[in-house]
């Protein structure tokens, strides 16, 4: 099965993502962990896209093309996967369209996790990402010598720079500007399930089943 998550900067397509990964047996591919492990490693990626990203602006479609390409080319992935962060332009759109043909995915399934701006702004401030393993946390429930969850690293919960207030407000424009228009894209060749993303993470979860 290939998936597609989408919404806006910080409504829990990540998190949704993985959680679903697990449970349908499929591989979670996040372009933004893309991204940001190759910031992390100074790779010819990292270096073009680390200010873009710091700033929340959107890497160049040819960059994230290749990426894409690669990600899902790779046998590990036959079986399905949720692209989570991508496409996020209809020039995106258009690769991943090839792409998929090239695999000969027939028709997709694209869940859409809805959220008010207001809501998605609170919810960016007050969370705070593992520097070794991606996991997410509220900010609240990470304490001094705090040892992560998942990963078992200790004092890992960092801000991400794009997480800032000011840079937050340029990702949700750039995503009603660039991205949200490409659902349209999506009505007619993607099974559509759309979901509330201010219910509690279990219940978005359920949702979100039921109707696969
Ligand atoms: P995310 O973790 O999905 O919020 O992505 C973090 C940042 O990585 C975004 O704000 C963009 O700067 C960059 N990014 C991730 N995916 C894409 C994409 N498909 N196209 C362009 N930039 C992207």
């Amino acid at each position: 099965m290939q998936v597609i998550i989408f919404g806006a900067p910080g409504v829990g397509k990540g998190t949704q993502a993985k959680i679903l990964a697990s449970k349908l047996g499929i591989a979670h591919i996040s372009t933004g962990d893309i991204l940001r492990e190759a910031i992390k490693n100074g790779t010819v990626t990292g270096l073009k896209a680390k200010a873009i990203v710091e700033s929340g602006g959107l890497v160049p479609d040819e960059i994230m093309g290749g990426i894409i390409k690669d990600a899902l080319k790779e046998g590990k992935y036959q079986n399905g996967s949720i692209l989570d962060g991508f496409p996020r332009t209809k020039a995106q759109a258009l690769i991943l369209d090839q792409i998929f043909a090239e695999l000969s995915v027939n028709k997709p399934v694209l869940i859409k996790i809805d959220a008010d701006d207001k809501i998605i702004i609170d919810r960016i401030s007050n969370r705070l990402v593992c520097n070794s393993c991606g996991n997410i946390l509220v900010k609240n429930d990470v304490s001094e010598n705090f040892v992560c969850p998942v990963c078992n690293s200790k004092n890992s919960y960092i801000k991400r720079k794009d997480d800032a207030e000011e840079v937050i407000k340029r990702r949700l424009e750039l995503y009603h500007e660039m991205t949200a228009p490409v659902f349209e894209h999506y009505k007619d060749k993607a099974k559509i399930i759309e979901v509330d993303g201010t219910e509690a993470i279990g219940t978005v979860t359920r949702n979100i089943l039921r109707q696969i």
